[in-house]
């Protein structure tokens, strides 16, 4: 059950009894997310791509430091009946799915003209498709049980446009809007769903494109982080995986219950100006 635990912290959001899955959770804002979900008491299923060895390892530690039970699940979520499948495999293994975050993704970099049609329809399958397919398998269930998190991992992408992204930008609008169609139909029965926009977090993702960036626009790698990436956020800082996890743990609390399709920036202030 969810409870507040005034003892300690008016803050602290306990988890214990909760199940979640956190897609993409191998790397990055996913394993943030678990780490802090899974620090709360929730049983988390890990998913994502990566070294067997490596994984087992990131599970192991985590289900070592938390009173959890923590599994993971090898989903390739470019494949729908993938996704629908990892909800439905958490719910046969742990009775039920309390929590899901929707937030694997892949970025690709190029101006419109040369973007490659294979770059484009992977985008759109991953970081909207998957998050359509997990959210419907979820859906009834948490619906039925009167109670549901959906948290899609969207981006300031999903609110304005950067060139060279178009497909990651059309990606996360949908994302935005998927959330929101999901809000209205839970609202009255206890599920809500929303989105977070993350600014710059420094992750593998991030540390992929400066390449691509730096190729699109005929600039050095310095030139990308410094004038591309932070020129845009105010803070002059990258977003950290750990503001990540404490955002997605209060979208689970209680006192969270009546925010619901709302596209929520954690950008350092990018979006405000
Ligand atoms: P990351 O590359 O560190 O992690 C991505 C995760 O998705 C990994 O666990 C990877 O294994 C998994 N994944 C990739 N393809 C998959 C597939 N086919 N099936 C299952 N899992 C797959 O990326 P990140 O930066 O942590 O990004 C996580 C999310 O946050 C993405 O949706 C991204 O668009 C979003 N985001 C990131 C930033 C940023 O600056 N890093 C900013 C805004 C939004």
């Amino acid at each position: 059950m969810l409870t507040q635990n005034t003892a300690s912290s008016a803050t602290t959001t306990s988890l214990d009894g909760r199940v979640a899955i956190v897609t993409g959770s191998t790397s990055g804002i996913g394993l943030g997310i678990a780490r802090a979900l899974a620090a709360a008491g929730a049983d988390v299923v890990l998913n994502g791509l990566g070294d067997p060895d490596a994984i087992e390892a990131t599970r192991a530690e985590l289900a070592e430091s938390s009173a959890g039970r923590i599994t993971y699940n090898c989903a390739n979520l470019l494949d729908a009946a993938d996704a629908a499948a990892l909800v439905t495999d958490t719910i046969t293994d742990f009775g039920k799915v309390d929590i899901l975050v929707n937030n694997a993704g892949i970025q690709f970099v190029s101006p419109i003209e040369d973007f490659p049609i294979d770059k484009w329809n992977a985008i759109q399958a991953l970081n909207l498709g998957a998050s359509f397919h997990s959210s419907r398998a979820a859906f009834g269930a948490m619906k039925a049980a009167g109670w549901g998190r959906i948290i899609n991992l969207a981006s300031v992408h999903g609110l304005i446009a950067s060139p060279f992204k178009s497909a990651y930008v059309a990606a996360k609008h949908g994302v935005i809007g998927l959330t929101k169609t999901i809000a209205l139909e839970g609202a009255q029965f206890g599920v809500t769903c929303n989105a977070v926009c993350p600014g710059y977090v420094w992750t593998p993702l991030v540390e992929g494109q400066i390449e691509d960036t730096a190729k699109a626009r005929g600039i050095s790698r310095e030139e990308v982080i410094n004038n591309v990436l932070l020129a845009a956020q105010p803070s002059k800082r990258f977003v950290t995986v750990e503001e990540l996890g404490a955002v997605t743990l209060f979208l689970c609390s209680e006192g969270a219950a009546s925010i619901t399709g709302v596209a929520l920036p954690v950008d350092g202030g990018w979006t405000g100006q």
